[in-house]
C-alpha cells in the first residue's frame, strides 16, 4: 500500500516535469474521496490544497522551493492552523477556529508542505483505538472491520491509504507509534522538548511531543529537521541544535541493543508478534549486533504511573474548556434541573461537550490532585516517574537501543477495542516508557504474517539521539 517514491524522488521528478505536484495532490484528494468510509479526515481543504500544490509547482520550476515542496500532508485534529477549524474530535470545541499557527505546522508550510486537512483522532488525544471520536470511529485500510490504533488513528490511516504522504500527530504515551505499528507506517516520536509544543492542544504537557507518520523513514527525517528546534513560545523546547536528519549520518554499528526479557515473555503478548520480534533480534545477532535480555526492575509501574500523571495533568488542562471561551456551550434546556447560573452552564457545557473517556479522565484525575489524594497518588507517581528515568538511562549508557513490539498485538476490531478501558490502556504497555523518560522512539513497519495486518517494531535510544535512532532505524529495514 505505501506509495512507492520518497519525497526526495518526487522533487526530482516535479523539476524535470515528469509528474505534476497538482496532479499528485489531485490523487490524494481523490483517494480521500473514493474511501470516505475510512472516517480519516474531518475536513478536507480540496481548493486552498490545490491553490497551494500550483504555486509550490511553479516554485519548484523556479528553483526557489522550499526544503519540503511536493509533501502533501495531513495534520491530526489537535493543531492550531490560523484561520482553520480546530476542534479535537470533541464536541466542545464545535465551530473553534484556531487563532494562531502552530509553530511545528508554521514550519512545515514555511518549507513549501501542502496541508490537505485536519484527520480524525481520539478526543483531546485521549484513546489508543479511535474510537473515542465525536466523529466516529477511523476504520484500519489494511481490514475495514479492525481498528486503526490511536489516538493519531486517522492520519496513520490516512498514511497507509496513500491518501497523504505523511502526517503531523502528537503522542503524549504511544499516539504515533502505536497507529503506525497497526496501519503499518513509520511512527517517529521525538525527544520531549525537541519540537515545540506551541499550538499543539494540551492533554498532558510534561509527556506531550508533536510526532510523524509517513511512508518512508527519509521524509519523516527530513520532516524533523525542518521543525525541531528551539522556539521562544515554548520554554521546554530545547535549545540544542539540529543535525541534518535525512542524511543518516550517524556512526553505523555495529549496536548494542537491550530488550526486556519481562516484555518478551509477557503473556499478552501474541505469539505471532513475539516470534517476528525473535526474528529480528536474531537477524541484529547474526550481522554482528549485541544483543541481551535485560531485566526491569520497575516495569509493573510504567502504566499505572503514566496513567495517573496523565490524567492528573489532563484535569488541570481541560479546565478551560468551560462554555465561556471555546466553541460550545452547553443549554440548560437538555438538563434536568434547568438550573439557570454561572456554575450550571459549566456543567452542562463540560458534560454535554466532553466524550465519556475524557470525562473520565478528569474526573479520575481531579481526584489524584485532590488534598486529600495528592501525596499518595500524584507526588509518588512522580517520584517513581524519576526513579524509572533513572534506570532507563542507566540502560541506555551501555546500550545504544531498546528494542521491543510497538504493540502487544495487531490491530484488534473495532467491536473488541471498545471494551474496558482497563484492557485499553494495558495497549500502551510498551509505548508509554518513551514518554515518561522523555526519550525519543520510532515504530517500524514490519510485513504481516498470518493475519494479513501489519506489526511494528519499537526502537528506543537516549535523550536527543534521534540521529542515531534513524541511522539505526535505516540499517532495520535496509537489513534485517
Ligand atoms: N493511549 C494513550 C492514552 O490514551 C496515549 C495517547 C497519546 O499518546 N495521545 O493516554
Amino acid at each position: 500500500m505505501l506509495s512507492p517514491i520518497p519525497l526526495s524522488r518526487i522533487q526530482d521528478r516535479i523539476q524535470t516535469g515528469s509528474m505534476s505536484l497538482v496532479q499528485l495532490t489531485q490523487d490524494y484528494l481523490n483517494n480521500i474521496k473514493g474511501q470516505a468510509s475510512l472516517n480519516t479526515f474531518l475536513e478536507v481543504y480540496e481548493q486552498e490544497a490545490l491553490d497551494k500544490a500550483l504555486q509550490v509547482e511553479q516554485k519548484i520550476q523556479e528553483g526557489k522551493a522550499g526544503r519540503l515542496a511536493g509533501l502533501v500532508l495531513g495534520v491530526k485534529d489537535v493543531f492550531s492552523y490560523q484561520g482553520h477549524p480546530l476542534q479535537c474530535a470533541s464536541k466542545i470545541l464545535s465551530d473553534f477556529q484556531a487563532q494562531y499557527t502552530a509553530t511545528s505546522l508554521q514550519r512545515l508550510l514555511d518549507e513549501d508542505a501542502i496541508v490537505l486537512g485536519r484527520q480524525n483522532c481520539d478526543e483531546f488525544a485521549m484513546g489508543s483505538a479511535n474510537q473515542n471520536s465525536a466523529f466516529g470511529p477511523v476504520k484500519n485500510p489494511h481490514k475495514p472491520a479492525h481498528a486503526p490504533g490511536g489516538s493519531s488513528g486517522g492520519s496513520a490511516a490516512a498514511v497507509a491509504a496513500d491518501q497523504c504522504q505523511a502526517s503531523l500527530g502528537s503522542d503524549t504515551g504511544g499516539s504515533v507509534r502505536q497507529p503506525a505499528a497497526y496501519c503499518g507506517v513509520i511512527g517517529l516520536k521525538p525527544s520531549y522538548g525537541r519540537i515545540s509544543r506551541y499550538g499543539l492542544t494540551a492533554y498532558a504537557s510534561s509527556f506531550d511531543t508533536v510526532g510523524i507518520l509517513s511512508q518512508h523513514l527519509e521524509d519523516a527525517a527530513r520532516m524533523l529537521s525542518v521543525m525541531a528546534g528551539a522556539d521562544s513560545q515554548d520554554a521546554t523546547c530545547s535549545l540544542k541544535s539540529v543535525p541534518p536528519y535525512e542524511q543518516f549520518a550517524a556512526p553505523p554499528g555495529p549496536y548494542k541493543i537491550a530488550y526486556f526479557q519481562d516484555t518478551f515473555d509477557h503473556e499478552g503478548l501474541d505469539p505471532q508478534i513475539r516470534q517476528g520480534f525473535l526474528e529480528v533480534l536474531k537477524g541484529l545477532e547474526r550481522q554482528g549486533n549485541t544483543v541481551e535480555a535485560i531485566s526491569f526492575q520497575h516495569l509493573a509501574y510504567i502504566l499505572p504511573v503514566y496513567y495517573i500523571l496523565t490524567m492528573a495533568e489532563a484535569s488541570s488542562n481541560l479546565a478551560r474548556y468551560d462554555g465561556v471561551r471555546y466553541g460550545f456551550r452547553g443549554s440548560v434546556e437538555n438538563s434536568e434541573s434547568g438550573a439557570n447560573n454561572l456554575e450550571a452552564m459549566y456543567k452542562h457545557t463540560r458534560s454535554q461537550g466532553f466524550g465519556k473517556e475524557v470525562i473520565r479522565r478528569i474526573l479520575l484525575g481531579t481526584f489524584i490532585l485532590s488534598a486529600d489524594y495528592y501525596e499518595a497518588y500524584y507526588l509518588q507517581a512522580q517520584k517513581v516517574r524519576r526513579m524509572i528515568a533513572k534506570q532507563t538511562q542507566e540502560i541506555l549508557q551501555r546500550h545504544d537501543f531498546i528494542l521491543s513490539p510497538t504493540a502487544p498485538s495487531v490491530a484488534p476490531l473495532l467491536d473488541q477495542s471498545k471494551q474496558d478501558p482497563l484492557q485499553e490502556y494495558l495497549n500502551d504497555i510498551y509505548t508509554v516508557h518513551a514518554n515518561l523518560c522523555g526519550l525519543p522512539a520510532i515504530s517500524l513497519p514490519m510485513p504481516p504474517k498470518d493475519t494479513s495486518l501489519p506489526w511494528g517494531i519499537q526502537a528506543t535510544a537516549g535523550a536527543f539521539e534521534e540521529d542515531n535512532l534513524l541511522t539505526f532505524s535505516k540499517y532495520i529495514l535496509d537489513k534485517v
